[in-house]
């Protein structure tokens, strides 16, 4: 039966610090979860992954595991599992040795503790590496080794610390499939911790937005996406971020792929004019670059179009629009969500 991971208002302030690493966090997954924390370079993902893991005390708060406070219990006891982005293999050990290793401290006999490992390396498709060294391994098989060396303690949770950022992208988004597979197969409850919006949208169950320490917002890939809580949220996640356009002091936000030719977009929509100065061919998408003006103040601004649904867009001025109901609103001294404003929509 999988567990949950509960963090009461945890906080984490370094010796020397001037600021709380961890700054209040109120935090729980379900049991089974995936749980993505996604946040900048700096925000704290690591501390509080730590944390949990028994490596760093908290300053205040507490770690609750399977309903239990764990606070000042080692990390051995903990039960939980630990993937570090470097995986931190035994250079000069077999993968064998290196999967087996963390039970040597366990009282089973050789041959039970190969029986595991090979167990862990069958569910990872690694068998055949059994009797190689690290260095004769890929990244993404280094990693599956380091997954397997921490399923071997059955750990009630892992937390997997960027794992993948040493692969290049291709082998990335393989490995991304994989560990999602994996951990559905599995059904242990894992935090996983990383600075890259798609691999977040990706994996996680929920997602958890950091910044400074503190967690922006909770919710599945949808709902961060859709409908971000502040403007930190809004431009941090999505590529190109949402645009954000100034109209008095409300910053009037939408994604890129929802500005387009008004004669494409249905319903009730925000009609703009879209000076447009530059556009960029990717594979299944051009990327329009330009200036809105009308909306707010003149601003410059991202429209991702599908290369199948228009015909040529052409540096000058177009007629675009956005659906009313894909505009969000923020209050901009704050960044926050605020209530729709009527911005002189037409149609519906
Ligand atoms: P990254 O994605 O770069 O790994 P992160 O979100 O994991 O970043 P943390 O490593 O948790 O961030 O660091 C959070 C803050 O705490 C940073 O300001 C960092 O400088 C500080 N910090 C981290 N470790 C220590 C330490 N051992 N002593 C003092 N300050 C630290």
């Amino acid at each position: 039966m999988p567990v949950a991971v509960e963090l009461r208002n945890l906080r984490k302030r370094y010796d020397g610090g001037h600021v709380d690493a961890v700054d209040g966090v109120d935090l729980a997954t379900e049991e089974g979860e995936y749980l993505v924390l996604l946040g900048p370079s700096g925000c704290g993902k690591t501390t509080l992954l730590r944390t949990v893991a028994g490596l760093e005390h908290p300053t205040a708060g507490e770690v609750v595991i399977d309903g239990a406070v764990v606070n000042g219990l080692p990390p051995r006891v903990r039960k939980v599992a630990m993937v570090f982005q470097s995986y931190a293999l035994y250079p000069h050990k077999s993968v064998l040795a290196n999967i087996v290793f963390p039970l040597k401290a366990e009282k089973l006999d050789r041959a039970e503790r190969e029986k595991k490992a090979r167990w862990a390396a069958d569910l990872l498709g690694i068998e055949e590496l059994l009797d190689r060294k690290p260095r004769q391994l890929s990244g993404g098989e280094r990693q599956r080794v380091a997954l397997a060396r921490a399923m071997v303690r059955d750990p009630q949770v892992f937390l997997l610390d960027e794992p993948l950022s040493n692969l290049d992208a291709k082998l990335r988004a393989i490995a991304r499939d994989e560990l999602k597979r994996f951990q559905e197969r599995v059904g242990t409850t894992t935090i996983y911790v990383t600075h890259d919006q798609a691999e977040a949208m990706g994996l996680g169950d929920r997602i958890a937005v950091m910044d400074r320490g503190q967690v922006r917002q909770l919710g599945p890939p949808v709902d961060v996406y859709d409908d971000p809580a502040d403007t930190f949220v809004a431009r941090f996640i999505g590529s190109p971020p949402m645009n954000l356009v100034k109209r008095g002091g409300t910053l009037v936000g939408f994604r890129p792929e929802h500005l387009m030719p008004a004669e494409h977009v249905q319903g009730e929509k925000v009609p703009l004019q879209f000076e447009v100065d530059r556009v960029e061919y990717l594979s299944g998408d051009r990327h329009v670059y330009g200036t809105v003006t009308g909306l707010g103040e003149d601003t410059r601004v991202i429209a991702r179009l599908p290369s199948m649904m228009v015909g040529e867009v052409t540096e000058g001025s177009h007629e675009f629009a956005v659906s009313a109901d894909r505009v969000r609103f923020f209050d901009e001294d704050s960044g926050l969500r605020t209530d729709p404003v009527r911005l002189g929509a037409t149609g519906g």
